[in-house]
């Protein structure tokens, strides 16, 4: 989608860098990480946020990477969070769909 940077990203128009990369999902490091290790997962198609989600199976995909890249980054045993922030209230400021897969540190309960 046109003036969407995560869309340009994926397109590779935008520098990032990658973690993992498939035909449906796009991993990269955040550019203000919050936590040793955190990294944003967002699917390939364009979608504004959650409620505008179609395909449900995507969600439990990105999931499923989540934990993949957790394992491969070696967190998966000390513990990591997937956080979906969704409007002003929870500081959304990017509209295309993302989770943030954070980790390597002890994380605070409530996030805040
Ligand atoms: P949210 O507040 O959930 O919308 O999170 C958006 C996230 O995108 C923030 O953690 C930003 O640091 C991150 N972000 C914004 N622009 C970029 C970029 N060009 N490359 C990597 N991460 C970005
Ligand atoms: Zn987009």
């Amino acid at each position: 989608m046109r003036d969407c940077i995560f869309c340009k990203i994926i397109e590779k128009k935008v520098p990032s860098k990658l973690v993992y990369e498939d035909d449906k999902v796009f991993a990269f490091e955040d550019i203000n990480p919050q936590a040793p290790m955190h990294i944003l997962i967002i699917p390939k198609q364009h979608v504004a946020n959650i409620t505008e989600v179609k395909d449900y199976d995507l969600v439990g995909y990105i999931y499923s990477i989540a934990n993949k890249l957790a394992e491969q980054k070696g967190i998966a045993k000390t513990g990591y969070r997937v956080v979906l922030n969704m409007g002003p209230d929870a500081g959304m400021a990017v509209h295309h769909l993302h989770f943030h897969l954070l980790g390597g540190r002890a994380l605070h309960w409530p996030p805040g």
